[in-house]
């Protein structure tokens, strides 16, 4: 018989897992199961993180009842001087992190923070150019089965066939050709720095915005090891929980002023700032996830630590020693290597599709996603390639040692993708190997000691 509805109804203390078994046994048992796979599998994809505990506990936050739809100063519900206090504390440090004169820290994600740019900048049907996604760009940069290929004219661009990199002669070539209101610089598969200066010169040229999406890289960015895109951008949007740790959120960063506001915004009276702001809410949102922008402050005060900086640099580190190691055991990697923390093993060659393998993978406890690669014959819910990331293996303290093993573990999936005992036999491995370190926000025990979730 169920009785934690009779449980609820005394609920007094502040909640915490404890309260959560006694309330819903199942949600509980569902969390305790996805801990368990996260403690002894190795996270991969290039997208995810382990948010701190520190983060983790503004996330489940009181911050998350409040309503205060608005800006701070100025908001339509009364009670909001705290929560004002807050989401300046958040701007004022995205700010100075990333040297902006703007920030906007009330975005859900990273897709509604591309769909706010568009609102401040474009009217529907202008130009916007993006890396193509089979190029490794994003679906909000102009893909056909997104919002911004659909109600925007999409120009994409690609990569150069020789280096799998962008090719920024034919960009310029197709940019004075079309003469976009918009051009994207960033992606969600490219494992290479972006060359912000080239592409600023490239829309100066024919007076398009220049916006950065560095939601893959934001955290590598802050830490010094990859170039900070806001001198040569008018807007740079981003995630919050991918290799900057903190909670799944969003935000932007722009210019106060709009260089092109008698060009293109003859009529408004507003400055480039304030209509980001106002494409935010109350154009497309309504009240801010004040738990997340809690959660964000937090977040920017770990990344402001020098220890951040480190590790930025060894997720780097680590990616390029798991490019290295992968790349002597004879695999192709989409331009040879990576800059970042990210790498697309290319196995066109190989008996079975890039789905498979990640099926393989995850079956041996090796979690990534399949991913397409430059020129990949397969259809791209199959794909030929395979997209490792180093940031969450870099937060549970991993360094190029571990990385070697790493590619070991693939090697051996990958040489007998259908031998379910190599499958499980790795699956222990992995989960042993897991089990020297500590997983952010999961556990902080040391080696040996108790296996109880903290
Ligand atoms: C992840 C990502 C987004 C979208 O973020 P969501 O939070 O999933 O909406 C946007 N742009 C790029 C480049 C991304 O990698």
């Amino acid at each position: 018989m169920d009785n934690s509805s009779d449980r609820a109804i005394v609920l007094r203390d502040t909640p915490g897992r404890s309260t959560l078994a006694a309330v819903d046994y199942r949600v509980h048992e569902l969390l305790l199961r996805q801990e368990q796979q996260e403690r002894t599998t190795l996270k991969l994809i290039a997208s995810e993180n382990f948010a701190s505990s520190a983060v983790l506990e503004a996330t489940g936050s009181i911050f998350t009842n409040k309503y205060a739809e608005g800006y701070p100063g100025a908001r339509y519900y009364a009670g909001n001087e705290i929560v004002d206090e807050l989401e300046n504390l958040a701007i004022e440090r995205l700010k100075s992190l990333f040297g902006s004169e703007h920030a906007n820290v009330q975005p859900y994600s990273g897709s509604p923070a591309n769909q706010a740019v568009y609102r401040a900048l474009l009217s529907p049907g202008d130009k916007v150019m993006g890396l193509s996604l089979p190029g490794g760009g994003h679906l909000t940069h102009g893909w056909t089965v997104n919002f911004s290929g659909t109600d925007y004219k999409r120009i994409p661009y690609g990569l150069h066939e020789k280096t799998q990199q962008i090719d920024y002669h034919r960009l310029r070539e197709t940019a004075k050709r079309e003469r976009p209101k918009l051009v994207w610089v960033g992606g969600t598969a490219y494992p290479r720095v972006f060359d912000y200066a080239a592409m600023a010169e490239i829309a100066s040229e024919v007076n398009s915005y220049l916006v950065a999406d560095i939601a893959h890289i934001s955290g590598l960015i802050v830490a010094g090891a990859h170039p900070n895109p806001v001198g040569h951008c008018d807007v740079v949007s981003s995630t919050s929980h991918k290799s900057i740790r903190g909670p799944r959120g969003g935000f932007i960063l722009s210019r106060n002023e709009d260089r092109y506001q008698e060009l293109y915004h003859p009529k408004s009276k507003h400055n480039l700032a304030k209509r980001i702001d106002r494409a935010v809410f109350p154009l497309l949102q309504g009240g801010p996830h004040m738990n997340i922008i809690a959660a964000l402050a937090v977040t920017l005060q770990e990344a402001a630590n020098p220890s951040f900086r480190t590790y930025g640099k060894q997720i780097v580190k680590n990616a390029k020693a798991l490019a290295q190691a992968l790349l002597e055991r004879g695999y192709d990697l989409v331009t040879g290597g990576t800059d970042n923390h990210m790498l697309i093993l290319d196995l066109r060659d190989r008996p079975l599709s890039g789905k498979a393998y990640a099926e393989r993978l995850a079956k041996a406890g090796i979690i990534a996603n399949f991913n397409m690669v430059p020129g990949d014959p397969r259809h791209p819910a199959v794909t030929s390639g395979i997209r490792l990331g180093s940031p969450a293996v870099t937060s549970m303290g991993m360094r190029e040692a571990e990385m070697a093993q790493i590619s070991a573990f693939i090697d051996l999936v990958c040489r007998q993708p259908n031998d379910p005992d190599v499958h499980a036999r790795v699956r222990r491995d992995v989960a042993d190997f897991c089990a020297a370190f500590e997983v952010p926000g999961i556990t902080n025990r040391k080696p040996g000691k108790s296996k109880v979730a903290t």
